[in-house]
């Protein structure tokens, strides 16, 4: 046992449920000198055991590791790791021309609070709550003692996923190893990644599936690659047999990123070039009939739910500007990985953009993200990704 959480009558509900997130407003009772990122365990109003979580300050106020009296040490850890990696298996994504998957996803892997993302022998370990934080050194141990998972270094990247409040000072760096080497495998196409210095965890593995979908559509099409970050789409498109590739990003660090990457699997072919520039001017002002498939895949419009409207909007707006210049008998493959946007609400945002654009619009894919990237039915929070493949009429 943990030093104590009770809640209030009732608030216990969800937690029955298996929902891993306890909420400011269902404590009854915090012990005293309770530090952010301890363990603790959690309890009815009378006292009876629901499970252990990590603490913190803030909205959420435990993240449930466990629906029993658990000690949480390094055997806990491993044993986690263990279902995540069987999972992983048994998903047939751990190959030789694909070394690069999350081996956890948070909630999903029932460990609220860590990511983890496999690069070659490489792991990025991503903490989202203090708990993780603290537990990062046993995390670590675990991921290299790991069977079958071939992992030597642990790199750790957490300065901007911790909550700042917490005043954790996170340093980015190696925990384990150091760096060798720094490209992944994703379904036989190479990517050098930057996860020293990138986004995320360096690469957006959670478009895996919906690029190798792109590589289908590609064939014969005139292409651009909207928020292309690290290029992604784009290999994926020169491999399927694009006529043209354009990539644009308004960084210029991702553009560059993204021409090393076509020039690793493409060298020496001119079908693609990349642009540094502002997706709302770059739409705003390309011609008509210039592409016959266009990729939004924009950061989170919306971080937080205050963001929403202001989000939807921008939403809409790229997508309009996408709907009105494609090509007729065009494919446009849109995305958004705004948690706080609902499948439903973003869907409305694309409805929108159809409608002000006076296209005749299509619905041929529903996306979400890959199987690496599982949805603990306990919390539907856990669906972030939502994309559409459109056919334009
Ligand atoms: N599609 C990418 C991931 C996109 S991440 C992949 O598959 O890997 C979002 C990207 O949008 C980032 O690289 C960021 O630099 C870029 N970005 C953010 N705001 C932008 C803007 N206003 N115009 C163009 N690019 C922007």
């Amino acid at each position: 046992m943990y030093p104590q959480i009770r809640l209030r009558r009732g608030k216990e509900e969800s937690l029955l449920r298996f929902h891993p997130w306890v909420f400011s407003g269902a404590i009854d009772h915090l012990p005293d000198n309770i530090e952010e990122g301890s363990k603790v365990t959690v309890t009815d109003f009378k006292g009876n055991l629901i499970g252990t979580g990590h603490y913190q300050i803030g909205s959420i106020t435990v993240r449930m590791l466990d629906f029993a009296d658990t000690v949480i040490d390094k055997e806990f850890y491993m044993s986690r790791l263990r279902e995540a990696m069987t999972m992983r298996r048994a998903l047939g994504i751990i190959r030789p021309d694909n070394n690069t998957y999350r081996l956890v996803h948070g909630e999903g892997d029932f460990l609220p609070g860590l990511v983890v993302d496999v690069y070659g022998n490489t792991a990025v370990l991503q903490a989202h709550s203090p708990g993780m934080h603290f537990d990062r050194d046993i995390i670590a141990q675990c991921l290299v003692e790991l069977d079958g998972a071939g992992i030597s270094s642990v790199y750790y990247k957490s300065e901007t996923t911790l909550p700042y409040k917490a005043h954790l000072d996170p340093q980015n760096d190696y925990i384990i190893g150091s760096y060798n080497g720094d490209t992944a495998i994703e379904n036989g196409l190479t990517f050098r990644i930057d996860w020293l210095k990138g986004q995320k965890t360096g690469f957006f593995v959670d478009q895996r599936d919906n690029r190798s979908l792109l590589e289908h559509y590609a064939h014969g099409r005139r292409l651009l690659n909207m928020f292309c970050y690290t290029g992604g789409f784009s290999v994926y498109a020169m491999r399927g047999q694009a006529t043209l590739v354009h990539s644009v990003d308004s960084s210029a660090k991702a553009v560059a990123l993204t021409e090393a990457n076509v020039a690793l699997n493409f060298p020496d072919d001119n079908r693609h070039k990349a642009f540094a520039e502002d997706a709302f001017k770059y739409l705003d002002d390309m011609g008509e009939n210039q592409y016959d498939l266009i990729i939004l895949d924009p950061p989170a419009f919306a971080k937080h739910r205050s963001a929403l409207r202001n989000a939807l909007r921008g939403y809409q707006r790229i997508n309009a500007r996408a709907f009105e210049k494609i090509s007729h008998g065009g494919i446009v493959f849109t995305f958004s990985c705004s948690q706080a946007v609902s499948k439903e609400q973003f869907r409305l945002a694309v409805f929108s953009a159809a409608a002000q654009a006076r296209r005749r619009v299509r619905i041929l894919h529903q996306l979400t993200q890959p199987a690496d990237h599982p949805i603990n039915i306990y919390h539907p929070e856990g669906e972030y990704l939502k994309g559409l493949i459109l056919y334009v009429e």
